[in-house]
């Protein structure tokens, strides 16, 4: 973009903006409808405070430099922050072309579940569970600790797994659990946001690394503390404790091993869930705790970097934790990816060669009635699988093609979508 004369622009904030204070030194500006979130320094929180359609881009330099007592601030640094960074996503003046956010690139073949209003609605009767940061970790602490002991105790000393009769009744209640349970820990980030006075989006099923997961749109927990961002963080599994405690409380009522059971698969949920190297809940933990954004993403690149430096032995920065992170994370893909191939070989692998019979056996004997889970093993889920595999092949061959020097606006803050 051309620079405009500083004396004649006079920028002001989009009536959609909405600058947030997070701590001392931590600032968010954020663009509602368009849903960008945009972490800001000090001094960009000073200067978007300062737009008002009146002072010019040249009075407002002059007025930064005079409340820092310096000269350092130039009117070409602040008209393009304003106007190359900032313009693009809405925040400054009214930019009719400016896109919204796109959703977690990490997610696809997304499929919405539960509306965000209907979203909103159960958030504001869930959030009662909530109570002030500190008092909610003791809560959720103690309520863990219960939850997994007793579980584990009575595991131990009943032999649940041999006495308990797994029967189709039981297996349709777990499937249904299973279900409800995934909406349930999702309803727990969202209520946890709605405490704190934010929204949520949609509800919904999406593939990450081609293995289904439910998933909520949670960015605004951008907008908050640490410690409330933590809250958002924990909240699906706390849910799940509340579920768990709510099961203890039946089994001692009832002395039916299949509530020990049922908790046994939380107790599950909850490793799973807290694997720090894949983008689950135990990511957002890691990356709030320790304060990097876009914790995966700089640690992959990093990985990358150093191999291909020390591949052309030139220097690079050590950063034990990237590389290490970067390293596992990659692993853990890599791992996940190969489980899902190998644990149903023949249908991946053999999904050419069965739609091949099964055209050459419909075309001899007309259709023929299959069972579900047939048709979903055998069809459902490596056509799936091969739609994501070209649709990600793609993605990277365009990455691949697109020059180096194309300046588009980048969101700084990755989208946050609890899992
Ligand atoms: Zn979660």
């Amino acid at each position: 973009m051309k620079m405009l004369d500083p004396n004649h622009i006079t920028p002001f904030l989009n009536a959609d903006v909405e600058l947030v204070t997070i701590s001392s030194d931590q600032f968010v500006v954020q663009q509602t409808k368009l849903k960008h979130q945009i972490r800001i320094n000090k001094l960009t929180h000073a200067l978007l405070k300062k737009l008002d359609g009146k002072k010019t881009i040249g009075e407002i330099t002059t007025e930064l430099n005079t409340d820092l007592a310096t000269d350092l601030i130039d009117e070409k640094t602040v008209h393009d922050l304003l106007y190359e960074k900032l313009y693009p996503l809405g925040i400054i003046d009214n930019n009719h072309e400016a896109i919204a956010r796109k959703g977690a690139n990490y997610l696809n073949l997304r499929f919405p579940m539960i509306p965000k209003s209907l979203v909103a609605i159960l958030s504001q009767i869930f959030k009662n569970f909530f109570t002030q940061p500190v008092a909610f970790f003791y809560v959720f602490g103690a309520l863990f600790i219960v939850l997994f002991s007793t579980t584990l105790q009575t595991l131990i000393s009943q032999d649940i797994f041999n006495t308990l009769l797994i029967t189709k009744t039981h297996g349709l209640f777990i499937f249904l659990f299973g279900f409800v349970i995934c909406l349930f820990h999702e309803i727990g980030h969202t209520s946890a946001l709605a405490f704190s006075k934010r929204k949520a989006g949609e509800i919904g099923v999406g593939f990450y690394l081609m293995y289904p997961v439910f998933y909520c749109d949670v960015s605004e927990t951008w907008l908050l503390s640490k410690k409330r961002r933590m809250m958002v963080n924990l909240g699906g599994l706390y849910f799940e404790t509340l579920v768990g405690i709510l099961f203890l409380v039946l089994y001692f009522a009832t002395y039916n091993p299949f509530f020990i059971w049922l908790n046994t698969i939380i107790l599950f949920r909850f490793i799973a869930n807290l694997n720090p190297f894949l983008r689950r809940d135990g990511y957002w933990v890691l990356s709030d705790a320790i304060n990097m954004p876009n914790l995966q993403k700089d640690a992959i690149q990093y990985v990358l970097h150093a191999a291909k430096a020390i591949y052309k032995g030139t220097p690079y920065q050590k950063n034990h934790f990237l590389l290490s992170y970067g390293l596992l994370a990659i692993s853990f893909a890599f791992l996940f990816l190969g489980l899902i191939v190998l644990s149903n070989p023949s249908s991946i692998l053999y999904f050419p060669i069965n739609v091949w019979n099964e055209i050459k056996e419909i075309t001899h004997q007309g259709f023929a009635l299959f069972s579900i889970t047939e048709l979903l093993e055998q069809f459902a889920l490596p056509l799936l699988f091969y739609l994501l595999f070209f649709k990600l092949s793609i993605k990277w061959i365009k990455g691949k093609l697109k020059k180096k020097s194309d300046l588009k606006p980048q969101n700084p803050i990755v989208n946050r979508s609890s899992t």
